[in-house]
């Protein structure tokens, strides 16, 4: 069974939040207070909805939050995910990934390895302590997020890629660090431009870092050569001139990729968003909760996936907020 939405894409990724706590604030995200929380479920339900979907096509489950490590107990949920097979005659392993701020991933690299986790993403948006510090709104931070770097890569959670969102006037002046950072420690980096997602509604075109920019300031550093990227992937792929160091480049601002989306979330309290744009979700939870069986979960889920949004509309004069914000959504 294969899951399409009217578009034609196939739907193959899952994003589950399995929380919308979060112990950063970071400033292109949240508020600097605690924001509204929706809440999380059982693990035992965002496992059964991983069930169907893996029967109906999603190949990849990445976890997301909120702050995926503040839930007790995440370690046994992958090992439980691992034992989901892929359908459809998908020869490879459900693939299973983690998006983190990685200020608790030391202690947990290697546990989540062994429970059958296949790669990580740490977002980090400054190589600078201090720079860190501001934009995370949370002291003492980039120790703890360098060591889970590190902890991640010594655990064999490969690729290892860092995320950067971009911000003008927090961290445009990172860009060439972050060039050597790859460099020196063999990760992926990633640099995102910033979202119309955030808590506190500061977006305007003017503050996004686009990719034509990127590519400017890094060749100032080095030249950078393009990689070949896989259709459904969301970032633009770079090589330095020596074959030293990726870089990649997410610009669903300044390059929109809407064609090619493959993926649809579920938020921590169970609802599925079709977009990270949409303004509104569907209440999955619900449905387990008043006696759905898997098939009658399966026809809800087909129903949701037709309509999927065909595009964002960021920065057009037509363009709705998103009903929730990026930590409440899970990105
Ligand atoms: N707490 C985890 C983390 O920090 O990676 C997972 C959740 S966080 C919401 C997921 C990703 O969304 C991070 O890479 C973060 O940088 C990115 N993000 C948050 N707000 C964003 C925005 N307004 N625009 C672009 N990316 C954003």
């Amino acid at each position: 069974m294969s899951l399409t939405d009217k578009f034609g894409r196939p739907i193959t990724d899952l994003r589950i939040s399995i929380t919308d706590r979060c112990n950063y604030k970071c400033i292109y995200c949240r508020t600097g207070n605690e924001g509204a929380l929706y809440g999380d479920l059982p693990f035992q339900d965002y496992l059964r909805m991983a069930r169907v979907l893996v029967g109906m096509g999603v190949t990849k489950i990445r976890l997301t939050g909120g702050e995926p490590l503040l839930r007790q107990g995440v370690v046994g949920f992958v090992r439980d995910l691992a034992q989901l097979r892929p359908s459809n005659g998908h020869k490879e392993p459900l693939d299973i990934a983690l998006t983190t701020n990685g200020h608790l991933l030391a202690g947990l690299a290697q546990p989540l390895k062994a429970a059958g986790l296949s790669r990580v993403t740490v977002s980090m948006d400054a190589v600078d302590p201090d720079r860190f510090t501001r934009i995370t709104r949370v002291p003492g931070g980039y120790d703890h997020v360098l060591a889970g770097i590190r902890a991640a890569r010594r655990a064999g959670l490969w690729p290892l890629k860092v995320n950067c969102v971009l911000m003008r006037g927090f961290n445009e002046d990172q860009i060439i660090p972050f060039g050597m950072f790859a460099r020196e420690e063999g990760v992926t980096v990633r640099f995102i431009e910033f979202m119309p997602l955030e808590e506190d509604r500061q977006w305007t075109p003017n503050t996004v870092v686009t990719l034509d920019e990127i590519l400017a300031r890094m060749a100032e550093y080095r030249p950078l050569v393009e990689i070949p990227h896989a259709r459904s992937e969301t970032a633009r792929r770079y090589r330095f001139d020596d074959g030293v160091g990726e870089i990649g480049i997410i610009a669903p601002v300044s390059h929109p990729f809407c064609g090619q989306c493959s993926r649809i979330r579920i938020t921590s309290d169970g609802k599925i968003r079709t977009c990270l744009f949409s303004v509104w979700d569907h209440d999955l939870h619900a449905h387990m909760q008043r006696g759905a069986s898997d098939e009658e979960l399966a026809d809800f889920i087909r129903g949701v996936v037709q309509k999927k949004e065909e595009r964002h509309h960021i920065g057009e004069p037509d363009f709705v907020p998103a009903s929730r914000t990026m930590v409440h959504i899970g990105g």
